[in-house]
This record gives C-alpha cells, sequence and structure tokens, in this order.
C-alpha cells in the first residue's frame, strides 16, 4: 500500500507514427484534487484512459489506489468521459441509478442517491425529465451524477467544465469538494487555468504530448505568463 490513487509510470501512446503521449508520469495523492491542463489535442484524454487502462499503452504502466491495476479496482473508480453520452429515453433519476448499476451499485440505492444529489444541488425540477427533454448542459450534470453514484474512491473526470453554463460549473465545482471532503481523490482534466487554480491541490501540464510542468497551483501561477494562463478555448 501507498498514499496515492493513481501512480502512472512513463504512459506512452502511439497512433500510427504519431506520438500522442510521451513517457507522462503522474503521481495524485489520496485525498487530494488534481488537475491535469493542458491545450486541445495535447494528449490529456489519451493520458487519463491509459491510467485507467481503457487504453492500452505502448510503454509504461498505471497503478490505482494504492497499487491495484486498474481492471482490478474498477468498481471503485468514477469516470466521466470526454464523450458525453446517456439514453435519450431515460429519466435524470434512471440513468443516475442505471449507471450506479453499473458500477455494482444497488438499483433501490441508486434511485435514492440521485434523488439526494439533484436536490443538494438545485435540480431536483428535472429528476423525473427525460435526457432527451434537457438541455445539454444539464445532461452533463446528470452523468456526471451517475459517474459518482456509487461513491467511489477515485473520481476522473475529463473536461468536465467544458459545456456548462456559470450556475453548473459553480454546482461541478460545488460537488467535486464535497466529494473530496467525504475522503474521494479527484483527478480531472481542463484546458482552462483557472479552473485548475479554484480547485487543485496540485496540477501537470501536459502540452504536446509530454508533462511539462508538475506540482503546486501556486508553482504554476508563478512560471506561467498571463496570457497563457487566462485565454480560453475559442
Ligand atoms: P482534447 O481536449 O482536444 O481531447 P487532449 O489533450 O485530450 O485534447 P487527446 O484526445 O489525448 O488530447 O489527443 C492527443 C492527440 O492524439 C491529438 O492530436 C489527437 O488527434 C490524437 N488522437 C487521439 N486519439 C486518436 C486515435 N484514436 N487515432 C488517431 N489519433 C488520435
Amino acid at each position: 500500500m501507498n498514499d496515492f490513487s493513481v501512480e502512472a509510470k512513463g504512459l506512452t501512446k502511439y497512433f500510427g507514427a504519431f506520438r500522442a503521449v510521451d513517457q507522462v508520469s503522474l503521481e495524485v495523492p489520496t485525498g487530494s484534487i488534481y488537475g491535469v491542463l493542458g491545450p486541445n489535442g495535447a494528449g490529456k484524454t489519451t493520458s487519463l484512459r491509459m491510467m485507467l487502462g481503457i487504453v492500452d499503452p505502448d510503454a509504461g504502466e498505471s497503478r490505482l489506489l494504492g497499487g491495484h491495476s486498474p481492471q482490478t479496482v474498477r468498481h471503485r473508480v468514477g469516470y466521466l468521459p470526454e464523450e458525453r453520452g446517456l439514453y435519450p429515453g431515460m429519466k435524470a433519476r434512471e440513468a443516475i441509478a442505471f449507471m450506479g448499476a453499473l458500477r455494482g451499485l444497488d438499483w433501490a440505492e441508486g434511485r435514492h442517491r440521485a434523488a439526494s444529489f439533484m436536490s443538494e444541488l438545485g435540480l431536483e425540477r428535472v429528476i423525473d425529465e427525460k435526457i432527451r427533454k434537457m438541455s445539454k448542459g444539464m445532461a452533463q450534470m446528470v452523468q456526471l451524477i451517475g459517474s459518482i453514484v456509487h461513491a467511489p474512491d477515485l473520481i476522473v473526470l475529463d473536461e468536465p467544465f467544458s459545456g456548462l453554463d456559470p450556475v453548473n460549473q459553480e454546482r461541478l465545482e460545488m460537488l467535486v469538494r464535497r466529494e473530496r471532503d467525504r475522503g474521494a481523490t479527484i483527478l480531472f482534466s481542463t484546458h482552462v487555468m483557472a479552473h485548475a487554480e479554484r480547485l487543485c491541490d496540485r496540477i501537470a501540464i501536459i502540452a504536446r504530448s509530454a508533462r511539462r510542468f508538475e506540482g503546486t497551483v501556486d508553482a504554476a501561477r508563478a512560471l506561467l505568463p498571463m496570457q497563457v494562463r487566462y485565454t480560453p478555448r475559442t
């Protein structure tokens, strides 16, 4: 056992001749909020997928939750992928319970937890609404709740802020802090430094396929020029 929820060493991935990820290593301390920051196409999604055992690396390895292989701790991990997707005919409550059931959560307990999450976030009015009737941002909130409803020890969110309006971005921040306070470890990717600054204990910066920085938010702030820090994706 050790005190890291993610330990990635030398992760490397080629797509054809293109090296999308080049020897990325990362250690996420248990109980922390950790940000992977970088521009579009830098290799964040592929890195996260290798860490979770969804994509096989060409080199390197990943261990989760104190040294386990990703496959053996699947039920203790929650993951919001970059491609969002829920069954459009499901109501929010069912969609959340369904996602929980895929990770081993009892159906009735999933429905119960769905209601508590939704009311805590002030979303009770959409709990019986079908996904197809919702805005994209609202559906994303439902998927986010579904990905953490089984109370995972490790939560990995790929660009969770993208596509959310400011109110839902605040709800997301609240949820992340609440999950950390419950004892979970959170790893998320973003291309906006401000999001990482507000939430993270530590960050890694990935650019052009490789890790360019790792450290505290304060150390990153001192290093990066303002225009890099606050230029949002257009
Ligand atoms: P984004 O936020 O745009 O997804 P990212 O930092 O998450 O960016 P990745 O999605 O990991 O980056 O992609 C890294 C690079 O690898 C990009 O140039 C992308 O086009 C390429 N890539 C990703 N997946 C594949 C694939 N399956 N086949 C070929 N190239 C890929």
